[in-house]
């Protein structure tokens, strides 16, 4: 185990094979949150030793994703490091020298079956109900002859030769002590064919390279672990505390997110994928105050968390190992309070992309008088341009049914708007201050409620019967086009009379 006075250091070790999911996002969040709050370092490697799995752009969305997140790393392959290189693929030569290592020491050998061998073992295994996994064939070759045929070129694999007898003991920081017959274990492939590590060896030797304190990772690694403590032992290299997170369930909590499933989510304007949630107006503020508490508490009541408080904060001992389900409701709710925390500033900036996106030629002056009137009604950034559009167009068109107020006639509702008229015609800008007084005293006189008669005004104003604070977007309609929009909301009723 690591020496508590070593410096912590992390890394986040991605493989670039598909899009970034909010797995990645918590692990490296973690990651990140240990590094600072120990004023360790944390380091982000690219694990892309799996040439059939990589994916072209995997690499560049992951690196965005987590500039989008506001997660910084000291080391990495962008930005270098004392203990380069931080991609895989130009550490073969590294690996592979592991490797001798390890042939040497006689903690594994290399294997010559073809795969076709491999396959029809595999279902002589399965046929007779046996565990499947490598026969041991090539184990019992003579090292040196071993070592002569490979020397000749000819194509082979190493693999660890796994104890047979006795048990592995690893502690995992969540779970406590885990205890696994060697027997029941395999002889793992540590170098394929193509010369290339596999993720076993890789990861290992580069963690012991890289001086990782910490291996925080995924739970889908766990049953990997004793393969992956006997890999470090053999070499006598220290162990690093190993911090395996909970699995995240799909929403009913009932197992994995399908590709499908992923889909029909969004849809419904959810994503696991980190990309995607950035792009359905979710702030990151929000993301990670969520992703946090998937797997994390402070406590039983501390829910609001803004990045510089997480590093405060923030310990391995308070992880939970149990499956989190994952909770877009959540993701909403701490999305609006993010939201609702923002400057104006700071949130017409980011509101402008939506309502551009939606085809509303937003200023930045008129962001401005936006943000205030719809920072309290949002969950999501993207539905700005629904709560506020009819800021923007010329005409809102309103159903002319809902402009009649509840508990009126149509004939009634006319009157009320065409009194709301004269009061605006009465008045020399249309400001919330200079209109608000003289339409209260209208509703007094009409002997209304306020909710009847500003209904009607809503309506005639913004096409909606729900809306952002109806004088202050009345100033931001702008008196014009206001008298516009009643004389039509007029003409609309008397049509119904
Ligand atoms: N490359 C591995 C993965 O993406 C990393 C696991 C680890 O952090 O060691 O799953």
């Amino acid at each position: 185990m690591a020496g508590t006075n070593t410096p912590v250091r992390v890394r986040f070790a991605p493989s670039p094979t598909g899009r970034m999911h909010l797995g990645s996002g918590r692990t490296a969040l973690y990651d990140y949150l240990i590094a600072r709050k120990a004023g360790g370092q944390f380091i982000l490697r690219i694990e892309d030793t799996d040439q059939k799995r990589y994916v072209q752009g995997a690499e560049q969305e992951l690196i965005d994703g987590l500039h989008w997140l506001g997660i910084t790393w000291d080391e990495g392959p962008d930005v270098g490091g004392p203990y380069g290189p931080y991609r895989q693929s130009e550490r073969k030569e590294i690996h592979l020298k592991y490797a001798r290592q390890l042939v040497e020491t006689g903690h594994a050998y290399y294997c010559f079956c073809a795969p076709e061998r491999l396959e029809r073992v595999r279902q002589m295994q399965q046929k007779s109900k046996e565990p499947v996994r490598y026969d041991g064939l090539c184990r019992r070759l003579d090292p040196a002859e071993a070592a002569e045929r490979v020397a000749a070129g000819e194509r082979h694999v190493v693999r660890f030769k796994m104890p047979h007898e006795g048990q592995t003991t690893v502690t995992d920081l969540l779970r406590g002590s885990i205890t696994v017959e060697n027997a029941v274990l395999d002889d793992t492939v540590l170098v394929k064919s193509d010369g290339l590590a596999t993720y076993h060896l890789a990861a290992m030797a580069d963690d012991f390279d890289m001086k990782i304190t910490h291996v925080i990772r995924g739970a889908e690694w766990l049953p990997s672990l004793p393969l992956h403590a006997q890999i470090i032992r053999a070499f006598g290299w220290p162990e690093p505390v190993w911090v395996h997170l909970s699995v995240f369930l799909k929403p009913s909590g009932k197992g994995k997110m399908s590709k499908r499933e992923s889909a029909d989510l969004l849809k419904d304007g959810y994503s696991i994928f980190v990309k995607d949630l950035q792009d359905l107006g979710y702030l990151p503020e929000g993301v990670v105050n969520w992703t946090a508490l998937m797997g994390w508490s402070l406590d039983d009541h501390t829910e609001f968390f803004a990045m510089e408080d997480l590093v405060k904060v923030f310990s391995l001992d308070r992880l939970n190992p149990s499956p989190a389900a994952i909770n877009f409701a959540k993701l909403d709710h701490f999305n609006g309070l993010h939201i609702r925390s923002l400057s104006v500033a700071d949130l017409a900036a980011r509101l402008k992309p939506f309502f551009e996106k939606a085809g509303y030629q937003a200023s930045d002056e008129m962001m401005l008088k936006i943000a205030p009137l719809i920072q309290e009604r949002m969950s999501t950034l993207d539905e700005g341009p629904d709560l506020a559009g009819f800021l923007f167009r010329e005409d809102v068109s309103p159903v002319a049914e809902e402009l009649v107020a509840k508990g009126l006639t149509a004939a009634e509702s006319a009157v009320a708007a065409r009194r709301s008229l004269a009061v605006l015609e009465g008045v020399a800008e249309c400001t919330a201050e200079v209109m608000e007084p003289p339409m209260r005293a209208l509703v007094e006189e009409l002997g209304w409620s306020a909710g009847q008669v500003f209904g009607i005004l809503r309506v005639a104003m913004t096409g909606l019967r729900v809306s952002p604070p109806l004088f202050e977007s009345m100033e931001v309609i702008g008196r014009g086009k206001c008298l516009q929009r009643l004389r039509a909301a007029i003409a609309a009723l008397e049509e119904l009379e």
